[in-house]
């Protein structure tokens, strides 16, 4: 598929575990209309993504919606785009849904789909903090920990499509927590934002409002400090892998918890240098989308018409 023209416009939707979020966006990423609603459980979700989409588009005056010229509708869990199939989301409680053209025949544009960490991550990588570097790794750290790795300037997919699970690679396997995955000691069990927030918990005894919080006591409160720095601590290990089998020349850290800053970025670069013998230390960036990366990349993939 072609890059659309300068002048175009596209839809984006990202589906999330709560809400799914929608957006036109023109050439320069200036948002032309946007709306967000509840996520239904199971299939009904795909009714409302068709609903969300089909209001964007009913918005715009006519002359308007004949520009958008295409749409990316991008999903969580295990996605095969090459078959237009959402194959499996534990989070929303779907199955081997063919999406096929549904969303294409009610709305009158090409619409893709793919998942939607790979292209949080790809976005990042291409056209944030990334850019211009041929072997990054993203981390998209959320409410859950995934990514999207680069190779020689190509996306790694995997033999089954799903590359990029990096929050369930065990570091704490002896003593580790138990994981929804069903293993014990992943690194999402220790360092996603809520899990954070939770460890904070334990240690402490004091309840708080999220991992944000414990960043931003970092400064006054021992307690901050340590459960952030074991956070990075499994992030760290939970890279040795992939730093020593690809050799990435740049770790990026997006998501919603990039907010954090230079703390992050900063703790994680020093670990790996403690830790990395062989393998040369990368270097470790935030992203530059935060929280928005999914939408960015949503319309970038409408844009592009591909994840190149
Ligand atoms: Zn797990």
């Amino acid at each position: 598929m072609n890059e659309v023209a300068a002048g175009d416009l596209v839809l984006g939707i990202d589906v999330g575990g709560t809400t799914i979020k929608g957006e036109i966006t023109d050439g320069a990423g200036a948002v032309v209309s946007t709306a967000t609603v509840d996520t239904p459980r199971g299939v009904a979700a795909f009714d409302a993504m068709e609903d969300l989409g089909a209001r964007l588009l009913g918005e715009l005056p006519a002359a308007r919606r004949d520009r958008v010229a295409r749409a990316a509708v991008i999903l969580p869990g295990i996605v095969d785009p090459a078959r237009s199939l959402a194959v499996f989301s534990s989070n929303i409680g779907w199955r081997d849904v063919k999406v096929g053209d549904r969303f294409g025949e009610r709305w009158g544009i090409p619409v893709l789909i793919d998942h939607d960490v790979t292209v949080a991550g790809w976005a990042e990588w291409r056209y944030g903090a990334g850019r211009g570097s041929d072997d990054v790794c993203v981390l998209i750290v959320g409410t859950g920990i995934s990514g999207m790795l680069s190779v020689g300037g190509r996306l790694v997919r995997g033999a089954a499509g799903q590359a990029g699970e990096f929050g369930h690679i065990p570091v704490r396997h002896r003593d580790g927590l138990p994981c929804p995955c069903g293993n014990i000691g992943c690194v999402e069990t220790v360092a996603s934002g809520p899990n954070i927030a939770r460890a904070y918990t334990r240690r402490t005894g004091r309840g708080i409002s999220g991992a944000e919080a414990v960043f931003a006591a970092l400064g006054s409160d021992r307690d901050a400090g340590a459960v952030v720095h074991d956070a990075i601590d499994a992030i760290a290990e939970a890279l040795l892998g992939t730093i020593h089998a690809t050799c990435p020349e740049l770790i990026v850290l997006g998501g919603g918890l990039a907010g954090a800053g230079p703390v992050l970025t900063d703790t994680l670069h020093s670990r790996l240098s403690a830790l990395l013998r062989v393998a040369p230390v990368p270097r470790v960036a935030l992203g530059e989308f935060g929280i928005r990366s999914g939408l960015v990349g949503a319309a970038k993939l409408a844009r592009a018409g591909a994840l190149a």
